[in-house]
């Protein structure tokens, strides 16, 4: 593992050091620390449009994007001066705001598969009560959730697949009672038949499937052809709920998310990241019917202090509004594929084999042959490659996700100028890797 580098990271080290002193691991989400790439965490001091910089002052190109709400890059002009605006009005009522209608109906407008729509605080709290709302609804408790997908880290979310196909989860951290794992069956994602035998044996016990429509928390992994659509037809047939998971891809791969590009409708949607424009939030919504056994108007219990908060809404208001404009996708998505198949000839040059899984502005570069469809052929990839990947282009001040399960998010604030510097640290990073 890389642990030296050229750039003066000076104060990033003395305040890690401080961070570690009364904060566990110097971090506030685990993955920041760096621990799969090596090395120490860069503390980042300021962002603009597509840059960070951090304590020291260096500046690198943001790729991160905050992991994911930021598609319009960094402190946005409308976005600054709608929370600027918001702050002289006050930042949290505890009563309801016209700016919630707007949020919700712009939502609901967007997203096919949401009628209606409750507003929380993160992409966690979002899934933790679309999976009670799926329990209620249906009167059953298991939950079918795939390999690799990540949904928060609530309970019942904090398990993936042992051996088999059909296996009956243990927890994947301490903590999480084996009775609850216990209610979350795993199957391969993109693996069809293995839901088929799952839902043979238990299919009358799943409130839910639970899915990532395409998959963000494994590196980027798209679905299948008929992937998606057969979820549907399986849990029409046996009675259960679809959730589609958007958090990452809700407003990332289209302003209707991945059930807009894929044409396949869920019962529940999950959504966070970009519709809080960089402020925490997140959101649950679907078919009225379901939906109305929320309180108040039904028994199901789930509230929030600052749940809908003016400060987070307006900066979501105003990044639906800016992603709204016509050719805002298509151009994403030039960007994305420009950036593709630049590394991809970078990395050929360098002899290095990558696999490069891209939807829109979601890309991870794999370090391995391919294809990559599923945690197991995710998980071939080589971490130590990527981690000398990693230093080597955070040294030539591009900042990219510090682990190679994870996706590099594009903005509208990265150029073709910004693509093509990347592409070119990615040459030297690339023989480095190596
Ligand atoms: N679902 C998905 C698909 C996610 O990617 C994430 C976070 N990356 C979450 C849920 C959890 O969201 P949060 O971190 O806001 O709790």
């Amino acid at each position: 593992m890389p642990k030296t580098t050229s750039t003066n990271v000076t104060t990033s080290h003395t305040l890690y050091e401080r961070a570690c002193e009364v904060m566990v691991g110097g971090v506030n989400s685990g993955v920041r620390a760096f621990r799969a790439v090596g090395g120490k965490p860069r503390f980042i001091a300021r962002g603009r449009a597509a840059y960070v910089w951090d304590a020291d002052g260096n500046r690198y190109i943001d790729c991160l994007g905050s992991w994911g709400p930021l598609i319009l890059g960094h402190a946005p002009a409308q976005v600054r001066k709608a929370i600027a605006q918001q702050i002289a009005a006050g930042t949290s009522y505890g009563a309801p705001t016209e700016w919630e209608v707007i949020l919700a109906e712009m939502i609901v407008a967007a997203v096919p598969g949401v009628w209606q729509v409750r507003l929380v605080n993160s992409g966690t709290e979002a899934v933790m009560s679309a999976l009670r709302l799926a329990r209620a609804y249906t009167g059953r408790e298991k939950i079918v959730k795939f390999e690799g997908c990540y949904h928060g880290h609530a309970d019942a979310m904090l398990v993936k697949a042992g051996s088999g196909a059909a296996t009956f989860g243990l927890p994947d951290s301490p903590g999480v009672p084996e009775p609850f794992a216990a209610l979350t069956l795993t199957a391969p994602y993109n693996d069809l038949d293995a839901v088929r035998a799952l839902m043979a044996e238990a299919g009358d016990q799943v409130a839910a499937i639970i899915v990532e429509p395409i998959a963000g928390n494994m590196g980027v992994i798209p679905p299948a052809p008929g992937f998606l659509a057969g979820l549907r037809e399986i849990t029409n047939e046996h009675g259960a709920l679809l959730i589609f998971d958007e958090v990452i891809t809700g407003f990332r791969v289209g302003y209707g998310g991945a059930q807009a590009m894929f044409g396949v409708t869920p019962d529940l949607t999950t959504l966070g990241k970009i519709i809080g424009g960089g402020l925490p939030v997140g959101a649950y919504g679907g078919r009225r019917d379901i939906m109305e056994m929320i309180v108040p108007n039904g028994p199901v219990y789930q509230a929030g202090t600052l749940s809908g908060n003016p400060l987070a809404v307006r900066a979501g208001i105003e990044t639906l509004k800016a992603l709204r404009e016509p050719g805002t996708y298509e151009e994403l998505d030039r960007r994305g594929a420009a950036l593709e198949s630049g590394l991809r000839k970078a990395a050929d040059k360098a002899k290095i084999a990558v696999t490069i899984n891209r939807v829109g502005s979601m890309l991870t570069a794999f370090f391995t042959d391919g294809p990559v469809t599923d945690y197991a052929s995710a998980a071939r990839s080589d971490r130590d490659r990527y981690a000398r990947f990693f230093h080597a282009m955070l040294d030539a001040g591009v900042y990219l996700p510090p682990s190679q399960m994870e996706a590099m998010f594009l903005s509208t604030a990265h150029t073709g100028t910004h693509i093509r510097r990347i592409i070119s640290a990615s040459r030297a990073a690339f023989k480095a890797a190596g």
